[in-house]
């Protein structure tokens, strides 16, 4: 019999992302065809985040709704992958009785044992942390290194998992683990797959990637390597920490062309107490001094960064400091959030005593002040030709088509002969919002081998401010 259809919801970061196209890799070559739609799955995985309170809860929503579904249909499997399973483990089965199985990031290699165990009758849990050499190996087994396919024109891979640096906000080191890196061997051969396979930009993941080493290799050196892979495009990476940023790594990007001239650099905090408080191991001042060394050698970086408001006893006059990194470091985007306590960190101890409408003012004043820098910084553009990686359809523009310049600009442009994976140039006409226009300069489009071309199809979600 064929195990059916399976249906798989994402929470969470780019790595939640990674995990669930894996998963996905995983369940086709058991036999399941996937669908968008729950209701005619023969298997529900929800792959969850529990980095803020919110995605945590929606989980919990998400299977209450699923249970009525397995009242109607009793063969169907439920299972709850990710850092939230991870984290509570068992209190999700006891809570849940619907659901079947439990498994944490690394296990999701053994997907094909729990379906069979699931059918067996078991409830099944494998939540445990195996030993480090045996989670170097769970990167991707051996077996599975050539088997990844390509959706659209990008494509991810795992160069590190966990941390080791506990910040005291931050659950990541109790649902991902310590920290280890993946051979690079491994990670070359899987990223010339994925480019044989039409991938021509590749996005080195990690918690902290730039504390990459394996043998000899330094993040340094993995990166000129991956950027030797022919036919490759574009590198992009993330999240590097500021610890582990060097002038050398700058000095590298402003030099190697295919690696993307974006930068997401997260400084949560412009107050030197809170980054004491929160264990960022940095200062304000030093944060500064990298950002601007890579500003003095290649003047036309695009920054991201992460922002935490109202980290417990941040006063206004922190608050102003956050506000002036933003105005000195120019952002082009930043994903802000408003504190959370999460479960096992050190911050859980502190008061959350900053209210919560505070917290949602200063949240507000940040994206106003980052969009007002983005939107003027981008006028740079109009007027100057970019080279684009086209992407998609445009998410709301009908009959437009969407790219990224090497800074991670989105661009729309109106042009019927280009398609997904092509490489264009683009003369940069007008802004809007956060958006890039533009028309299309010459026709050198260096071609993708991707083969399902699929205009209208939307290779990524769209995250600005
Ligand atoms: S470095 Fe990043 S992943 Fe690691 S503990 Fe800090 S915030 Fe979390």
């Amino acid at each position: 019999m064929l195990p059916g259809k399976a249906y798989i919801q994402t929470h969470g970061c780019q790595m939640n992302e990674h995990d669930s196209h894996r998963m996905r890799g995983v369940l086709v070559a058991e036999g399941y065809q996937m669908t968008e739609s729950p209701e005619e799955a023969s298997l529900i995985l929800v792959n969850t985040c529990s980095v803020r309170h919110n995605p945590e809860n929606k989980v919990y929503s998400f299977l209450g709704r699923v249970r009525e579904l397995k009242q109607t249909k009793p063969g169907l499997i439920i299972a709850v992958a990710g850092c939230v399973a991870q984290q509570e483990g068992e209190n999700i089965l006891r809570r849940e009785k619907s659901v079947d199985m439990v498994f944490g990031p690394d296990n999701l290699f053994n997907l094909p044992e729990m379906i069979e165990r699931v059918r067996g009758g078991e409830r099944v849990l494998m939540t445990k942390w195996q030993p480090n050499e045996q989670r170097v190996q769970n990167f991707i087994p051996d077996e599975w290194v050539d088997k990844g396919h390509v959706e659209g024109c990008k494509a991810f891979v795992s160069i590190t998992k966990g941390c080791d640096n506990f910040c005291t906000f931050c659950v990541v080191p109790y649902t991902r683990g310590r920290e280890v890196s993946r051979e690079a061997s491994s990670i070359l051969r899987e990223v010339e797959d994925l480019v044989s396979k039409g991938a021509r930009e590749i996005w080195l993941l990690g918690q902290n990637v730039n504390s990459y080493r394996a043998g000899s290799h330094g993040f340094y050196e993995l990166l000129q390597e991956v950027s030797e892979v022919p036919g490759l495009k574009r590198i992009r990476f993330t999240s590097p920490h500021p610890n582990d940023w060097n002038d050398r790594l700058s000095d590298l990007m402003a030099a190697n062309p295919v690696i993307c001239n974006h930068l997401h650099l997260p400084f949560q905090s412009g107050s030197d107490r809170l980054l004491g408080l929160m264990r960022r191991g940095h200062s304000v001042a030093e944060y500064l001094d990298k950002i601007a060394h890579m500003r003095s050698i290649n003047p036309d970086i695009e920054l991201s960064t992460d922002v935490i408001v109202g980290f417990p006893t941040e006063t206004d006059e922190d608050f102003e400091g956050t506000l002036r990194v933003l105005e000195e470091a120019r952002f082009a985007q930043i994903f802000p959030f408003k504190y959370s306590p999460r479960p096992k960190t050190l911050a859980l101890k502190m008061d959350d005593d900053v209210p919560r409408d505070i917290k949602e003012s200063r949240l507000a004043r940040t994206i106003e002040l980052t969009q007002r820098i983005s939107e003027g910084d981008a006028q740079r553009y109009v007027g100057t030709e970019q080279e684009i990686l086209i992407d998609g359809a445009h998410p709301r523009e009908r009959g437009m088509m969407s790219g990224r310049t090497a800074g991670f600009r989105p661009v729309s442009l109106r042009d019927d002969s280009i398609e997904i994976g092509d490489v264009v140039r683009v003369r940069i006409t007008r802004v809007g919002g956060h958006w890039l226009h533009g028309d299309l300069v010459e026709q050198d489009r260096d071609k993708s081998p991707f083969e399902g071309g699929s205009r209208g199809m939307s290779s990524e979600t769209v995250v600005i401010l």
